[in-house]
């Protein structure tokens, strides 16, 4: 393999190992992501919680005032009730009385009612809080023990960037370019080997897409550095090592 091409299939390889250690980085950060994702959905439910339990007591504080004002009211009509002058009048306190009572017995139901809710949000609230501690630590932990693990890693993508930008130098600008546009094109393959199926029937496939090849491809590799692209899928080809001692 002439030295362009032996730079070029060094730089897919190194490219494949940055994409490999870009993997491994998102990994690891997609762990803290989730928490993260879990500690925001947790938050915006206490957000909303807190809320609902204003809300709430809000509206036992409005009934319990109704119902002061009521008592109130029943004090009132029972002064008024012992100073009644006829049965009828007295008759009319009481029923004005007792209807009073009902009302305020329907409104300490709501307000019980209510406050249990308001017991049930509390302790929901209490434990989405607890939740969000736990959560946290997580993130802190997990952070703490990816950062050894992501320092290496962004130090190897480092060496591996000096390594491609060396062996990018090796190559002319125009080939580099095509290089790049196909590998972008083919998911970071630009180059692809030619396979030998049967070398006397002069059948090659390309290593990339699987499609037949011409033999002049192969022929013109085996003693040319030169830049020959698969008919099928535009890769770059090549004879690695193993297909030049089949093929001859
Ligand atoms: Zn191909």
């Amino acid at each position: 393999m002439g030295p362009i091409l032996a730079s070029l299939l060094r730089l897919q390889e190194i490219e494949h190992d940055m994409a490999h250690v870009r993997r491994r980085l998102r990994s690891k950060e997609n762990a803290i992501r989730v928490v993260q994702q879990k500690i925001d959905e947790l938050t915006t439910r206490r957000r909303e919680l807190a809320e609902e339990l204003r809300r709430q007591q809000a509206r036992v504080d409005q009934v319990d005032l109704d119902r002061a004002s009521r008592d109130e009211e029943i004090e009132h009509l029972r002064g008024a009730l012992n100073r009644a002058r006829t049965n009828k009048e007295y008759a009319a306190l009481l029923t004005q009385i007792n209807s009073f009572k009902a009302d305020n017995s329907k409104l300490e139901e709501q307000i019980l009612a209510t406050m249990e809710g308001l017991d049930k949000a509390k302790a929901e609230l209490e434990a989405i809080g607890a939740h969000v501690e736990a959560e946290e630590k997580r993130k802190t932990h997990a952070a703490e023990a990816n950062a050894g693990e992501v320092a290496k890693l962004n130090a190897m993508l480092d060496e591996l960037r000096q390594r491609r930008n060396e062996a990018a130098a090796a190559v002319p600008h125009d080939v580099l370019a095509n290089f790049d546009r196909i590998a972008g094109n083919r998911d970071g393959e630009g180059l692809a080997p030619i396979e030998v199926v049967d070398a006397k029937r002069n059948e090659f496939i390309c290593g990339g897409c699987y499609m037949g090849l011409s033999a002049e491809h192969y022929n013109a590799l085996l003693s040319k550095d030169e830049i020959r692209h698969c008919d099928s899928c535009g890769r770059i080809l090549y004879i690695p090592a193993e297909a030049a001692s089949k093929g001859s």
